[in-house]
């Protein structure tokens, strides 16, 4: 679904690999294995593992400062071009971001520093070579240690660099402008990498593509974030909405569908409280598997997310991606449902968004119009 594994948790924290991760590491040992033959190939897997657990610590570097702060992290997420821990929230005064951020490559560092004083040697050919067996392993590691930290640093989002970055403009700027410009930065960076790797290493120049992507992507996300950000979701829910009964048939949604706009339906018991929401996409597949007089309670996501009346849609918007529900549900204070957030309203507030002047956000308190 999230082309994401889980491994397991620590402190509250559930670590999960990308699948691209693995190709990653599998990548590397393949390398190594035809060049160097079987026998490095135990040297490598345990090399991969000692990476592996260097980048985790890294990302915890990130999640415990964070948790200094008062940020929890649901989820950290290994990819091949480092971590991503998914913190509840970035923390707000520019000064705690910037240590958050900091945090990953220094531990790093201080790694790569142990690993020093423990003896390990670091010359220039062995961080060019970390999959060379004829390198000890300990020299390798101080050296990955070192290009992880150098790498985070690289002034790109979702490097490490490019937030340590955006909290250094954000203490002059507001925040939106701050990741705007940061992630501008960031992408005329990619392209002096992308020119470097047309020059040097093809290698370069895939990273250069990921970190053109990755900035916008970020600016983009910040954008929504912001103009979700402290949004009452009443302001922004969808009140009128078309609802299915759990004896409900798969034809009887297909009619609702074919009569409203919308594309997500709730399943709502006698008294309107939510049990599960059936999404356009189920409803298709239902329709093809089970035929039109299956039940919608069978085709739909049980346990809809919901969230209080008198939340924010931030707090909404979050559980649409983290739950990967067709929609969220916006319950009264007995429970029933009052409100629907989909994708299609986060996108509306975006539009809105997009429309404003820059900088400014949709919150009540900063209005362009309103005085
Ligand atoms: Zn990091």
């Amino acid at each position: 679904m999230s082309w994401s594994l889980n491994i397991g948790s620590v402190a509250g924290t559930v670590v999960r690999i990308h699948l691209t991760f693995l190709l990653f590491l599998a990548w590397i040992f393949a390398a190594s294995y035809a060049s160097a033959g079987p026998a490095t190939a135990f040297d490598t897997v345990l090399f991969i593992v000692l990476l592996f657990l260097c980048v985790l610590l890294h990302e915890f570097g990130h999640i415990f400062t964070a948790r200094a702060f008062g940020v929890t992290t649901p989820y950290v997420t290994l990819l091949p071009i480092g971590g991503v821990a998914q913190l509840e929230h970035i923390p707000e005064k520019p000064s705690e971001e910037f240590l958050v951020a900091i945090a990953g490559p220094i531990v790093n560092v201080v790694i790569a520093g142990m690993l020093m004083l423990a003896g390990a040697h670091i010359d220039s050919g062995a961080s060019a070579d970390v999959g060379n067996a004829q390198v000890s392993m300990i020299d390798r590691l101080a050296a990955v240690n070192l290009f992880i930290a150098l790498f985070n640093l690289i002034p790109a989002f979702p490097m490490d660099g490019g937030r340590v970055l955006r909290a250094a403009l954000a203490s002059r700027m507001g925040y939106v402008r701050a990741t705007e410009t940061a992630a501008a930065i960031g992408q005329a960076v990619a392209f002096v990498l992308g020119f470097i790797g047309l020059l040097y290493n093809p290698i370069l120049i895939f990273i250069a593509i990921f970190v053109y992507l990755a900035a916008s992507s970020e600016a983009h996300m910040v954008a929504l974030r912001a103009a979700s950000h402290g949004v009452p979701l009443v302001h922004a829910m969808m009140t009128q909405f078309a609802v299915l009964s759990p004896d409900a048939k798969i034809s009887d949604a297909v009619h609702t569908l074919l009569s409203t706009s919308q594309g997500e339906f709730p399943v709502v018991d006698g008294t309107g409280k939510p049990l599960g929401v059936l999404g356009r996409n189920d409803l298709i597949r239902a329709l093809n598997a089970k035929g039109p007089d299956s039940h919608v309670t069978d085709a739909m996501v049980a346990d809809m997310p919901t969230v209080g009346h008198r939340s924010h849609l931030d707090q909404a918007f979050q559980l649409l991606q983290d739950k990967q529900a067709p929609a969220v549900g916006v319950i009264d204070a007995t429970g029933r449902l009052i409100g629907l957030i989909t994708q299609e309203t986060i996108g509306e507030m975006m539009m809105l968004q997009a429309a404003l002047p820059k900088g400014a956000t949709l919150g009540p308190w900063s209005r362009p119009n309103a005085a």
